[in-house]
């Protein structure tokens, strides 16, 4: 279906930063394994400041696990992660940074992570969710911090729920907090993994639209993994196809979705429909 013209519009726009090319997270021959099992065998991936890239494949093909990798929630075994141009997980010399330095470089380099579970606090506020770890991690001022968590409030649409606790909320409504609680640090990158996942799918949408709005309206970087082709068609700029811990297919939405050249890309997409 032909876009709404303001969407053509904020995408010209978008493309004018893509061009200039700056590379927002850069993974190179990255390799992961749990005991034995390789789960990422040498991934290669750049993603340019203000792109989307929707991750796709199937169950266990390590798209958690290489999200999880780039916010450094997991170390890894060979290979480099770099947001903004820093290196995550490793000191210069090889060593693991320590959980103080992890938290304190993820901090730094801004990365946000929206998961399949939403991850609130359930004993906060809706309002709290974004505004605590704002004063905790990142030291804002406690009115600095509550006028920010109002403003994505609203932007989510949750102004009438802010004094709500979690489990009064819907799925999708929750996941919506969620959104705006990874993306009130201003992160340079949001990672979403199957954001949309856990929702009935009445809720689906309401979520969508909102990271829709992220990727059209702020143009923020976003690498999203999804189970949704037609909203990884409509948002994302490139798609990347994991299977078994490697790429095996990756490009422009439409091209990739609508005519996939590896066989278990096309096993895979064509499951999907
Ligand atoms: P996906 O998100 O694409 O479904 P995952 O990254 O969750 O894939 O998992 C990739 C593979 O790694 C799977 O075989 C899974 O069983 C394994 N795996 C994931 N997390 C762990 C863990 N903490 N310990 C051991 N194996 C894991
Ligand atoms: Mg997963």
């Amino acid at each position: 279906p032909p876009r709404a013209q303001t969407e053509r519009v904020d995408r010209a726009k978008r493309n004018e930063i893509l061009k200039r090319n700056n590379v927002a997270v850069d993974v190179a021959a990255l390799r992961k394994s749990y005991d034995k099992q390789m789960v990422l065998a040498g991934v290669d991936l750049t993603v340019r400041i203000g792109e989307v890239v929707a991750l796709l494949g199937p169950s266990g093909s390590g798209k958690s696990t290489l999200l999880r990798c780039i916010n450094n929630l997991e170390l890894w075994n060979d290979g480099s992660i770099k947001v903004g141009g820093r290196r995550l997980g490793f000191s210069d010399s090889g060593k693991a940074l320590s959980p103080r330095l992890l938290a304190q470089a993820r901090a730094e380099v801004g990365v946000g992570m929206v998961f399949q579970q939403f991850n609130l606090f359930g004993h906060l506020t809706a309002k709290e969710n974004i505004a605590g770890p704002l004063r905790w991690v990142h030291g804002v001022s406690r009115i600095d911090a509550d006028r920010r968590a109002t403003e994505l409030l609203g932007r989510v649409g949750l102004s009438h729920r802010a004094d709500a606790l979690p489990r009064h909320l819907s799925g999708g409504q929750q996941q919506r907090v969620a959104i705006a609680r990874a993306i009130a640090p201003n992160p340079s990158v949001l990672l979403l993994d199957e954001p949309t996942s856990a929702l009935d799918p009445e809720l689906v949408n309401e979520v969508l639209e909102v990271i829709r709005r992220l990727a059209v309206e702020d143009g923020l970087t976003m690498i999203i993994s999804t189970h949704q082709l037609r909203f990884a068609s409509e948002v994302a700029d490139r798609v990347v196809l994991l299977a078994d811990g490697a790429i095996v297919e990756e490009g422009p939405a439409d091209e990739v979705l609508s005519n996939p050249r590896n066989p278990v890309a096309q096993r895979f997409l064509n499951a999907m429909e």
